[in-house]
C-alpha cells in the first residue's frame, strides 16, 4: 500500500511537473499574427499546429504577434525554449531585442521552418535573408541576391537583374524531388503531384549554404509563368542551426475562393518531415499510404482551411 502510494505520489509529482512523457516531444513554436491581405494567418497557423500535433512527435505552441500598426515593443516569443520555431508571418519589424534573439537562437542550433508567404518578411534585415535563404516582394530584387534555378540536372544561380517574386495562378502542379537522400526526401516517390497553390518563383536572396530538395516547373503557359524549376522546397545552414524552407502552403484571405492546398498530402508530409529534420536532424516519419504519385494529387480531410 505504501508502494502504490508512493508510485501514485510520484506521477502526481511528474504531472505537475508537465514532464510525464512529454519531454521526449519535440517542442514547436509557431510564430504568426499578422500576415499581408492575400493571406489568413489565423485560418493557416491553426492548421500547421494541427498539422505537426497530429504526428505525435511535437508539443506545439503558438507565439502571436499583436496586431498590424500596434506596438510591438512588447513581441519577445522564448525562442531558446523550442527545437523548432515555425514562421507564418509576414509583417511589422520584430522588436531589436526580439530579432537579436531569434538570430542567437539559430546560430546555437536551433531549427527553423520558413513557411509560404513568410519569405516576403523584413526584405530589410539582413540575418533574416541568410535565414530563410530566398525571399521576394518587398522591394527585393537583383541586390538581394540571385535566384536560384535547377537547369541541366544542377543548381544554378541566375544573377539576372529584376524583381523578386511572382506566381502563376493557384494551380495543381508536380513536384520533382532532386536530393532524395535527404533526411526530409529520403523514400519519397521522385516525383509527386501538389493540389493547387501559388508556385512562387524568381526568389532572390543570399543562398548560403542553400540545398534545394525539391523543384517545381514553372509553365510558361500561364500567366507569370518562368519557364524554369523553381525551388520549392530547401535547407539552409546558418550558424549550428537548420532552416526548411517551404514555398508550399498559399491560404488566401475568406472573403475569395477557397484553396485546398494545405490538405495536399505531399505538403502535410514534407511539412511535418521537413520540421522534424529542422529539430533534430533526423526524419523517423515512415512515408504514408496516401502520398501522391507523379500523376495524381492526394487530400487528407480535416486539414482543409475552409472545411466546415
Ligand atoms: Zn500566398
Amino acid at each position: 500500500m505504501l508502494l502504490k502510494t508512493g508510485i501514485l505520489a510520484l506521477c502526481a509529482f511528474f504531472a505537475a511537473a508537465g514532464c510525464a512523457g512529454e519531454n521526449s516531444r519535440i517542442n514547436a513554436l509557431v510564430v504568426t499574427g499578422q500576415c499581408n491581405n492575400s493571406h489568413n494567418w489565423a485560418v493557416s497557423s491553426e492548421i500547421l499546429k494541427k498539422t505537426l500535433e497530429d504526428t505525435e512527435l511535437f508539443e506545439v505552441d503558438m507565439a502571436v504577434s499583436p496586431a498590424r500598426g500596434e506596438d510591438m515593443s512588447g513581441f519577445k516569443p522564448q525562442f531558446a525554449k523550442y527545437d523548432v520555431v515555425v514562421l507564418d508571418y509576414e509583417g511589422d519589424e520584430w522588436p531589436e531585442e526580439t530579432k537579436k534573439e531569434f538570430v542567437d537562437y539559430v546560430k546555437n542550433g536551433g531549427g527553423v521552418v520558413v513557411f509560404h508567404a513568410t519569405d516576403n518578411a523584413f526584405p530589410k534585415w539582413e540575418e533574416f535573408n541568410e535565414i530563410i535563404g530566398l525571399g521576394g516582394w518587398g522591394g527585393r530584387d537583383e541586390k538581394s541576391g540571385p535566384m536560384v534555378r535547377w537547369r541541366d540536372d544542377r543548381v544554378v544561380y541566375d544573377e539576372t537583374p529584376g524583381r523578386a517574386g511572382t506566381h502563376p495562378p493557384s494551380h495543381d502542379f508536380q513536384v520533382i524531388n532532386r536530393d532524395t537522400e535527404h533526411p526530409v526526401t529520403k523514400g519519397l516517390p521522385e516525383k509527386w503531384m501538389h493540389t493547387a497553390d501559388e508556385l512562387y518563383s524568381k526568389l532572390r536572396g543570399p543562398a548560403k549554404n542553400l540545398m534545394v530538395l525539391s523543384t517545381a516547373y514553372c509553365d510558361p503557359k500561364r500567366r507569370g509563368g518562368t519557364g524554369e524549376h523553381e525551388p520549392v522546397l530547401f535547407t539552409i545552414d546558418y550558424g549550428k542551426g537548420r532552416v526548411f524552407h517551404t514555398v508550399l502552403g498559399h491560404v488566401g484571405p475568406r472573403d475569395k475562393a477557397p484553396i485546398r492546398c494545405l490538405d495536399s498530402v505531399g505538403f502535410i508530409v514534407t511539412f511535418q518531415r521537413g520540421a522534424e529534420w529542422a529539430a533534430t536532424g533526423k526524419v523517423t516519419q515512415k512515408v504514408p499510404e496516401d502520398f501522391p504519385t507523379a500523376d495524381k494529387v492526394s487530400v487528407r480531410k480535416g486539414y482543409s482551411a475552409f472545411e466546415g
